[in-house]
């Protein structure tokens, strides 16, 4: 009996003994698994996150492309009511931008990164969509392009009824309905004579200028297809009464005229073809032809009285230091 109960308590004992180490066993396997299990579910989260928050803040040059086309949405719902011109378009020259932007914004648009020949070996802009685009006799717009935010600004035209070259760039045409509004503010009379041109239209002016004036005024005074600023949607000829709404250099002289020259910049427009640097341009002087930058640029060339060509030369300068 004795050693029956003995043997029973022992076996209880040990039974005890175990089931104790088993819940203990369990206790503290619990905290090792729980881990496990948190350890993959924050693993892949951490990651994913680093990758977006890098492409943003990334570095100046490739960037320029994805914040570009990333907020031309979201602006425009917001803005249309809103007066700020720079922008639906091209949303990094739309919110204020700092100098540091603008220095990015035109080393990533430098001419001489922003081109591809074509099997002629002309020289074909690529970046069409940028505000800072370079066209001129030596660089190109493919015959096919056409600016997809054309529209027609709303001021007051040298002629009636619709047409193409009423239109410009979105950006563009807000800039150019602040200017004319200034202008209106202050007693001056400008009409739009003519804004965006297609390769085609282009073509067939070239043309008939070279058929009226010969080859080499034509040259001087109009552009050939593909080289003409007006078919990038940023360019618009203005004129006045006192000029008889004409293209004319006397436009220069009248008070409208120079009001333009004077006031251009404010709302982001540069005079295209200056007096005198038509060795640079190529072009003869062209008081009535206005050319959308953005007003930071603007002003800085209208400052520095130098071409598109030259500024873009500085700036390439600085930025190959
Ligand atoms: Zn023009």
């Amino acid at each position: 009996m004795n050693k029956r109960i003995v043997f029973s308590a022992a076996i209880g004992i040990i039974a005890i003994g175990v089931l104790w180490s088993k819940a203990e066993a369990l206790t503290h396997s619990k905290p090792e698994t729980a881990p496990i299990v948190a350890s993959p579910s924050t693993k892949p989260t951490p990651k994913p996150s680093p990758e977006p928050s890098v492409a943003p803040s990334g570095g100046p040059t490739e960037p320029t492309k994805q914040p570009i086309e990333e907020p031309s949405v979201k602006p425009t719902d917001k803005p249309t009511g809103k007066p700020t011109p720079t922008g639906n378009i091209n949303p990094p020259v739309k919110q204020p931008v700092k100098p540091a932007d603008i220095t990015a914004l035109l080393a990533a648009n430098l001419p001489e990164l922003n081109f591809k020949k074509d099997s002629d070996g002309k020289i074909i802009v690529t970046n069409t969509s940028s505000n800072y685009i370079l066209v001129n006799k030596k660089r190109m717009l493919s015959s096919t392009y056409v600016p997809k935010d054309l529209t027609v600004p709303n001021v007051p035209f040298s002629f009636s009824g619709s047409s193409p070259k009423k239109q410009m760039r979105r950006e563009a045409a807000l800039a150019l309905e602040s200017l004319f509004k200034a202008a209106k503010k202050d007693k001056i009379d400008l009409k739009a004579v003519s804004g965006y041109r297609s390769y085609a239209t282009q073509k067939s002016i070239f043309q008939s200028n070279s058929d009226k004036k010969g080859e080499e005024v034509a040259n001087r005074t109009s552009a050939r297809p593909g080289q003409s600023e007006h078919q990038t949607g940023l360019a618009m000829d203005v004129s006045s009464a006192s000029a008889g709404y004409d293209l004319v250099e006397k436009f220069g002289e009248t008070t409208e005229g120079k009001w333009l020259a004077k006031h251009a910049a404010e709302h982001g427009f540069i005079i295209r073809f200056l007096k005198g640097k038509e060795s640079i341009t190529g072009y003869s002087y062209e008081p009535w032809h206005i050319r959308y930058i953005g007003k930071e640029v603007a002003k800085d060339i209208t400052n520095k009285k130098v071409t598109l060509e030259q500024y873009f030369d500085t700036i390439s300068a600085t930025v190959n230091k």
